[in-house]
């Protein structure tokens, strides 16, 4: 697909549209490449949904529980470091266990070591030896499969990359496992574990759609040693990626949206901001792929969009986070625990709530408070856009709050009374901030899903490129990493440049 033969090489000037993680990447390479880039960002920060927020004293993380390409054994650490997301001063925490499921007071856990999870879940339920032998290794199947690092066809490169043959032995392994379990639901799977602390702990830690095939996926992640949590969180990982894109010559303009891709004889020949037109000879586009039609004056078509807009299922949440005036570093860090009673919010209803407990980084509270932040999952845009409408958004946010609070006080007495700041992002507050398509910032990992890259260009639309969460489902922040490494590929394929991986 090579559609961009004699773009003009004099001036080299790339525009990227959005400044979160796939932006800022894509902006690193490009620079690194040769480019000069500039990103309009809308927002007054950059980072996107890789982002927290400040509330009364409060840091609330937004945008990253756990980071594929963490550990340093991983080839995707090396692209972390090359754009500046991580070095060496950057603590990655890998805290034991992982997960703790609240069964009527015992826990139960998933350790990030497969070897203790099975240790473990066969104390809890030696009867059910047959079945958790099973799952783990279901884990061990999927857990060499690690995120290729691959180069284009036909790009120049400084070092090409090799796909290791352990890595073709796990992805035949892990295909195999998804092809079995795309057809067991998960109720069926969970069905055959005979203790009901077993089955709640794999309901707490699943949802319907996407069944057991993530969940597997994650514990892989875990158990070779990856999936920690880089020390500060969102906005310092994004701040670094973005002084290393600034430092290197790169041009960041905030407040900048983007409204037009301005297309002439089907090459892209600027991007029209407001009253600004920035000229280029490379438009990156990453904002969310989903929605990218806004930036044309006439739909796009190809093949793979259209694929991408029949399969994708939005992934979303209402994130409930709270400032609580007590110390709750004793709590379990990610706590989950079966509500007392349903929280309901429209069609979707919740059985059990996850916290994610910050008391031990002093990051997020002041001394002896504690930050935490619940997830209600699923896609609750069309409730949240009808209560918007109806004129008690606020009230429904408030009346979800309750619940949760009300919940967390029974679960953990000491809450009781103590919860000063509360705050509820909707998918529409995620929408309004990064303007992703239903709110959503990542692809539900359906069982039948496809989860090969789409292409970064469409045919006949030439010095356009595409980067993101939506490249890969299920997206995240190594697709978004990735995507933008890719696009400037296909640019410098495109430009017969030399790509300077520096990998
Ligand atoms: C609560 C939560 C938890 C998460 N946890 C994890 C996790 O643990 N691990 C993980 O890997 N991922 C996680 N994610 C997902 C991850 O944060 C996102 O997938 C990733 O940040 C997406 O990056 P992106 O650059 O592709 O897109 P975005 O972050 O959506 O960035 C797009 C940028 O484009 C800007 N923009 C949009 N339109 C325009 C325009 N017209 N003009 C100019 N700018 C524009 C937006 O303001 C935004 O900054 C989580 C996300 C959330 C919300």
């Amino acid at each position: 697909m090579s559609n961009n033969e004699g773009i003009n090489m004099e001036t080299k000037q790339v525009v990227i549209i959005g400044g979160g993680i796939a932006g800022l990447s894509a902006g690193v390479y490009a620079l690194r490449c040769g480019f000069q880039a500039t990103i309009l960002e809308s927002h007054s920060l950059a980072g996107g949904n890789c982002t927290s927020w400040k509330r009364d004293g409060y840091l609330f993380e937004g945008g990253m529980h756990w980071l594929t390409g963490s550990s340093k054994a991983e080839a995707l650490n090396k692209l972390w470091r090359t754009v500046g997301a991580l070095d060496d001063s950057v603590a990655i925490h890998t805290p034991e266990p992982f997960f703790e499921y609240d069964h009527q007071g015992t826990p139960i856990r998933f350790y990030r070591d497969i070897e203790l999870t099975e240790k473990h879940l066969l104390e809890v339920s030696p009867d059910d030896k047959k079945e958790i032998k099973a799952f783990c290794n279901n884990v061990r199947k999927v857990k060499n499969l690690v995120m290729p690092i691959t180069d284009i066809r036909g790009v120049k490169v400084t070092r090409k990359q090799r796909m290791p043959l352990s890595l073709l032995f796990a992805a035949i392994s892990s295909a195999g496992l998804m092809r079995k379990f795309s057809k067991i639901s998960r109720d069926e799977y969970i069905g055959r574990f005979k203790h009901p602390g077993l089955r709640e702990l794999l309901r707490a830690s699943t949802d319907e759609v996407s069944a057991m095939i993530p969940l597997f996926f994650t514990l892989g992640i875990l158990a070779r040693g990856d999936g920690g949590f880089p020390e500060g969180g969102s906005l310092p990982f994004a701040r670094r990626i973005t002084q290393t894109f600034k430092s290197q010559g790169g041009e960041l303009l905030l407040k900048t949206r983007a409204d037009q891709v301005v297309v002439e004889d089907g090459r892209a020949v600027g991007v029209q901001a407001g009253e600004n037109f920035y000229p280029a000879d490379a438009v990156i586009i990453t904002s969310d792929t989903m929605v990218a039609d806004q930036l044309f004056d006439k739909p796009l078509h190809s093949e793979w969009l259209e694929r991408m807009r029949e399969t994708t299922v939005p992934t979303m949440a209402t994130l409930i986070s709270l400032g609580i005036n007590a110390d709750m570093r004793k709590y379990f860090k990610g706590l989950t625990f079966k509500l007392p009673g349903q929280i309901t919010m429209g069609d979707l209803s919740f059985e059990y709530l996850n916290l994610n407990n910050y008391a031990d980084d002093p990051t997020y509270s002041p001394e002896g408070k504690t930050a935490m932040t619940m997830i209600l999952p699923g896609d609750s845009y069309d409730f949240w856009k009808s209560a918007r409408e109806q004129g008690n958004y606020a009230e429904q946010k408030q009346h979800i709050a309750d619940q949760v609070i009300a919940a967390l006080a029974v679960q953990i007495p000491e809450t009781a009374g103590k919860v000063e700041v509360c705050d509820v992002a909707t998918p529409l507050t995620y929408e309004r901030y990064c303007g992703n398509w239903r709110g959503s910032w990542m692809t539900e990992m359906t069982p039948s899903m496809n989860m090969n890259n789409y292409p970064a260009a469409i045919d006949g639309l030439a010095g356009v490129y595409f980067a993101g969460q939506r490249m890969t489902p299920p997206g995240g922040l190594p697709v978004a990493l990735m995507s933008g490494r890719t696009a400037v590929q296909y640019l410098c394929r495109d430009t017969g440049t030399l790509f300077i991986s520096g990998e």
